[in-house]
């Protein structure tokens, strides 16, 4: 059997648009663009990269960007000063300070003094605890990408077996609450878990959030499964060069599973189509212009 190959950027592509697609109406109601702004501290040329995607994307979608780009020796008393600046402006929707920061700065105090219904990347613990209460909040981006690939690929997800590989507050933790939500019987297994092959073989749904080239093994996939790798872990592929490969050794888990998504090519490109999502609901939130989430 060859699984069927979730194509994450066909998925996020399609979101990109219905999102841009609803900004119009928005302007037309609030009288401005919805408005994400991005803070990027020191000159770390990865984040450089993601920063500068994120804002084309913005404002490939319609929605006013702004990125703004302090040296690596600010203090976390002047990012803080900021953070309360954004929070004050009614002009912006979403606040995305990019980590990881400086060693200087203490990232926790900078995504606690993010206004919780501006926290596009839904890392505050007010978002994270209306997501585990079942509230409305902002759910981080990549594990709610996660999620609609697989309600786009398998529907109604209730009484699935879920495991979910990883308990980072960026990944697991919330992707496992995602998948409560959807009333999976969820499992989080993560580097302390006896005898993983053992659990990922019962699931139903895994997701591998670890950071792990190739760490799960196709004979660790239970039959027709549909497998979500989060990972994004770059190997030496000879002669000087590398490539991108996933936590699960696509190879042989593609043989095994009913659905799998490709890295590169699955979770990573929506990520990005999440936080616009993520930045127009906090738009109407903000403005107070009804949106039918369900729509996007
Ligand atoms: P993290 O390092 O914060 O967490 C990794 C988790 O894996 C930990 O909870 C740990 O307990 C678990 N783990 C480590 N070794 C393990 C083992 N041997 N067996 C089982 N569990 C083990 O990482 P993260 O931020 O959650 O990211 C995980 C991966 O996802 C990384 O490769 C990262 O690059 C990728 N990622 C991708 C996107 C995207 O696609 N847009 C976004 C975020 C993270």
């Amino acid at each position: 059997m060859s699984a069927a190959i979730i194509d994450g950027k066909a998925f996020a592509e399609k979101l990109r648009g219905r999102v841009a697609a609803l900004v119009p109406a928005f302007e037309a109601q609030a009288g401005r663009k919805p408005g994400l702004t991005v803070v990027l501290v020191g000159e770390d040329p990865a984040s450089a990269v993601y920063v500068r995607s994120k804002g084309k994307a913005t404002e490939a979608a319609g929605m006013k960007s702004d990125t703004i780009r302090l040296p690596a020796e600010t203090s976390q008393a002047e990012l803080l000063e900021l953070v309360d600046k954004l929070n004050a402006d009614e002009t912006v929707d979403g606040i995305l300070v990019q980590l990881p920061l400086p060693k200087q700065i203490d990232e926790q105090a900078i995504i606690t003094a993010i206004d919780p219904n501006k926290d596009v990347d839904g890392f505050h613990p007010v978002n994270a605890g209306r997501l585990a209460t079942g509230l409305e909040g902002l759910v981080p981006c990549t594990p709610l990408g996660c999620l609609l690939l697989l309600k786009d690929r398998l529907g109604d997800l209730a009484g699935k077996e879920a495991v979910v590989i990883g308990r980072s507050n960026i990944v697991g933790k919330p992707m496992a609450q995602l998948l409560l939500g959807e009333s999976c019987t969820v499992t989080v297994a993560h580097s302390k878990t006896r005898d993983l092959p053992g659990v990922v073989r019962r699931a139903d749904i895994v997701v591998a959030a670890v950071g792990r080239p190739e760490m799960i093994k196709g004979d660790w996939i239970k039959p027709g499964a549909a497998v979500i790798d989060v990972g994004i872990n770059r190997i030496d592929a000879g002669e000087g060069k590398t490539r991108l490969v996933g936590d699960v050794a696509f190879d042989e888990a593609v043989d095994v599973a009913g659905a799998i998504t490709p890295v590169p090519g699955g979770v990573g490109p929506m990520t990005i189509a999440v936080l616009l999502r993520n930045t127009l609901v906090a738009a109407h939130r903000n403005a107070g212009v009804p949106l039918e989430t369900g729509t996007i």
